[in-house]
């Protein structure tokens, strides 16, 4: 019957996703910035399927090129909509119960914060994906509110220098939350806390979403002083938490969604910083390549996964591996002067997705998503003769 039918197509479009791949990487190019004079780009090419190729300004003709690959790449012109369409169907999974993980890497400056939320005030046009993932789950479970019960929760935290602190707590002091004395091991929670301690807080409706987006970044800026742009320095994380009452079967499901604008990639050079910067650069080094080394162990399936490394990874643990999906999104700045910061954080990407971008895919997988697709299509055809 009908509910049978949906469920089923629900399954099958999981299923696709994870033939896909669990992990997945964008490249996201920003445009120029009005005010930059000189606009030399080092983006040579751009491929329909997911290819880069950079040039080395100090390295003329063929030479120079490199060529990277990722699951897709947009250029300067896409627009916040055109990327948001390829991350929907990862949006979506959360909803029946399956574990996202999204994040944006790359140096300051190079389109994190407008990719994850937009620029500040952002007209709806202009949202980045954290409000449009929060509009989709909203008006996803609205459609399916005859089947499915859905309650909605957000968390915001920020770590810095290895602590983390709850942006949305009323007390001004932010008091850190110690992962180590509080034993976080998101995987043995039940319902999935990221950090326990964290307040959680719920919502129906984006403008709820907005209110609380706003008081955290207030809280997040309370930390910065002029000379220490500290959202540069920290690692901001949204965590929606989803549950789900079937209300045929009685059974709960349980998703949740971790929305990450990650500290600046930049190499900060040893001999030119001390003190706070220095021991700032050396947290945001770690936990990066902390970060790395998980997605690396994930890609190559490897039996121990370093979770434990950092306090990032510990935060982000339920939405990376097992069955969790993640998506990450490489942000570069073209101009030929960032060249180098944009090289190496090409080649982090490529190391940590090497091996499921690379020969890896067979062509046999490519049948089974098509086949798939097929199916789904049949189903669609059919439920939609039903309505
Ligand atoms: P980051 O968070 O990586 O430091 P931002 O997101 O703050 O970088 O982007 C730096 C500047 O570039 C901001 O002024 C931002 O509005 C602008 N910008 C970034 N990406 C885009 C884009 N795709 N289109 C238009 N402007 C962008
Ligand atoms: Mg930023």
């Amino acid at each position: 019957n009908y509910h049978v039918l949906l469920a089923e197509n629900r399954k099958l479009f999981n299923e696709i996703q994870e033939l896909r791949g669990n992990i997945r990487v964008y490249c996201r190019i920003r445009p120029f910035l009005p005010g930059q004079r000189e606009k030399r780009t080092i983006v040579e090419y751009i491929g329909e399927n997911g290819e880069l190729v950079v040039a080395n300004p100090s390295k003329p003709g063929k030479e120079g090129n490199r060529l990277f690959k990722f699951n897709k790449v947009f250029g300067p012109a896409a627009t916040q909509a055109e990327v948001f369409s390829d991350t929907q169907p990862l949006i979506r999974s959360v909803l029946d119960g399956y574990n996202v993980c999204i994040f944006a890497y790359g140096q300051t400056g190079s389109g994190k914060t407008h990719t994850m939320s937009g620029p500040s005030g952002a007209t709806k046009e202009n949202w980045g994906v954290n409000y449009r993932a929060l509009n989709d789950l909203f008006s996803i479970s609205q459609s399916r509110r005859s089947s499915i019960m859905y309650e909605i929760g957000v968390q915001m935290v920020e770590i810095y220098n290895e602590q983390v602190r709850d942006l949305l707590s009323s007390d001004v002091s932010f008091v850190s939350l110690d992962l180590h004395t509080l034993g976080i091991l998101t995987h043995t929670q039940p319902n999935g806390l990221a950090v326990p301690d964290a307040s959680m807080h719920s919502v129906k409706s984006i403008s709820d979403v907005t209110d609380y987006m706003e008081i955290g970044l207030k809280n997040r800026a309370v930390g910065a002083t002029a000379l220490n742009d500290r959202s540069s320095r920290s690692h901001s994380v949204v965590t929606i938490h989803v549950r789900g009452l079937d209300l045929k079967t009685g059974s709960a499901l349980h998703g949740n969604l971790h929305l990450v604008d990650l500290a600046g990639s930049e190499r900060v050079d040893r001999s030119e910083v001390v003190g706070d910067r220095l021991k700032e650069a050396q947290h945001i080094n770690k936990s990066l390549s902390a970060l790395g080394d998980v997605i690396f162990a994930l890609a190559q399936k490897s039996s121990h996964v370093p979770y434990r490394n950092s306090k990032l990874t510990q935060v982000l643990q339920s939405s990376l591996g097992g069955q969790a999906k993640t998506l990450m999104f490489v942000q570069l700045n073209p101009d030929v002067v960032s060249y180098s910061e944009s090289l190496s954080t090409l080649k982090f990407a490529e190391r940590v997705s090497g091996v499921e971008l690379g020969a890896a895919r067979s062509s046999k997988e490519g049948r089974d998503v098509r086949e798939l697709m097929e199916q789904v299509a049949l189903l669609k055809n059919t439920i939609a003769k039903k309505d």
